[in-house]
């Protein structure tokens, strides 16, 4: 099975050719680069899954149509916040990709919210774009959620983004508190990549 990731992370690339190779052993996953996609994909989609459909539709044409396009995008959604950061969660506070900067701005934004209603999910979508049996352009998307509560002073060192202020109630430790096993076994993404595997395998669409 013939993937393109829309990321140029390499970890993210590993992460998931680690995961999905357990069950599609034939799995061999290429980046954006090598398919020639030199720049940042311009994503203003309204919702997660209207992201990762823009990410993954870019890397299965830049593929010419030869291969399985996937693209993923994730977040903090606050219940008290009407579900922000959603979408913007990597640039809440204005510049992209700062988190000390979103921290400090999500919990200015919940100062006066009561501690019995910080809940908020991560939640993790992927798009898959592939050629149908007819040969036609297809896609659909899954997505992995996890259920927190947002606390107002951080806790662990590992982790990045939100996951020091992102508690977790089954193991009484934040995000941050994880290790990385840890948390891979239970985090939206972890949720979403196996929801992926499964439509994946029951699609049955992978010698294109
Ligand atoms: P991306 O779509 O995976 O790049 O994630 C977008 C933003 O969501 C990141 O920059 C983080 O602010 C936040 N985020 C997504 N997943 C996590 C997570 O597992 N922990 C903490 N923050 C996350």
């Amino acid at each position: 099975m013939e993937i393109v990731l829309a990321s140029k992370n390499p970890k993210k690339i590993k992460e998931l050719q680690a995961i999905l190779s357990k069950d599609i052993p034939s799995i061999n996953i290429r980046s954006l680069a090598d398919v020639g996609v030199e720049g940042d994909i311009v994503e203003d989609g309204k919702t997660f899954e209207e992201n990762a459909l823009i990410k993954a539709r870019t890397a299965y044409r830049a593929a010419g149509g030869m291969y399985i396009g996937i693209g993923d995008d994730s977040g903090l959604c606050v219940d008290a916040l009407d579900g922000a950061p959603g979408v913007y969660s990597a640039r809440f506070a204005g510049g992209h990709g700062d988190d000390e900067a979103n921290n400090r701005f999500l919990l200015e934004k919940l100062k006066r919210t009561p501690d019995g209603n910080m809940g908020a999910q991560f939640v993790s979508t992927i798009a898959c774009v592939y050629t149908d049996k007819n040969g036609n352009e297809a896609s659909f998307t899954v997505r992995g959620e996890v259920e927190g509560k947002i606390i107002r002073e951080a806790r662990g060192d590992g982790g990045f983004g939100y996951d020091p202020y992102f508690y977790y109630p089954p193991l009484n430790k934040t995000f941050s508190e994880l290790s990385a096993e840890e948390k891979n076994l239970i985090s939206h993404r972890a949720r979403a990549i196996c929801a992926l595997n499964e439509k994946l395998k029951e699609l049955d669409i992978g010698d294109i």
